[in-house]
């Protein structure tokens, strides 16, 4: 019998921190045997250009819906109530089904590492997993394009917010893509990777509305890129 993922904790220091993960269960075990983990450093140079790729890269279709706000597995989620926004790739759906928080970013790009990594989950009819990553820096003021604008609804204390998934993208669609694994327990994968390479911005103001030191420290350590394939998608015209 495997023990399941909310049996085990885990964290990002100590005995249960990211080396010990594939210790801590079955579960855990077998997903980091995927040998193709995240996050990993992306690099312009080196990355086969979108064009060579046999395959069309991601479409959005995000829309305004309903978010409740959850603190579990280290971090802050939102999570949408009926799951209408959505991505297609390769011609497969795959709804939005989780944001989440990492600070600071568990990708790097180029040498760099962000304050923050927004992650947008996303799966298929069949169980699986698509991630978007987006970098940010953080910045004091509220942003005209930001998620705490006039025209949607953040509401705390009832815990429903209404919003577009899109305050969260950056305004060039530019990205890497790649297959690693989930960076948090269990780490398994394959999981399409897609992640922007221009870094967006998030408010002070939004960060503080969550106690800051469950977010604070919460990345797993960079994994190895090994042999695998790092697509880079140039803007594509919509
Ligand atoms: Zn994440």
């Amino acid at each position: 019998m495997i023990k399941r993922n909310m049996d085990v904790p885990w964290s990002y220091q100590g005995e249960n921190g990211p080396e010990h993960w594939h210790t801590l269960c079955d579960w855990y075990r077998e997903g980091a045997e995927f040998a193709y983990q995240s996050p990993i450093h992306l690099r312009h140079e080196g990355a086969v250009s979108g064009k060579q790729a046999a395959f069309e890269s991601l479409h959005f279709s995000y829309r305004t819906e309903r978010f409740t706000e959850k603190e579990f597995k280290n971090t802050i989620h939102f999570i949408p109530f009926e799951c209408e926004s959505h991505v297609v790739f390769k011609g497969v759906r795959y709804a939005l089904t989780d944001i989440h928080y990492h600070l600071p970013s568990e990708h790097w790009i180029d040498g760099e590492q962000k304050p923050v990594e927004i992650h947008l989950v996303h799966m298929n009819n069949e169980g699986t997993n698509l991630v978007v990553g987006v970098l940010c820096e953080i910045v004091p003021e509220i942003l005209e394009e930001g998620p705490l604008r006039q025209s949607e609804i953040w509401d705390l204390d009832q815990h429903l917010e209404v919003f577009d998934p899109s305050v969260f993208l950056p305004r060039s669609k530019s990205h890497f893509h790649y297959v690693g694994s989930l960076t948090t327990p269990p780490t398994k994968g394959p999981i399409n990777w897609f992640v922007f390479d221009e870094t967006t911005k998030l408010s002070r103001v939004f960060l503080s509305q969550f106690q800051e030191e469950i977010l604070q420290g919460n990345n797993r350590p960079l994994q190895e890129s090994k042999d695998r394939r790092i697509y880079y998608f140039d803007e594509v015209e919509e």
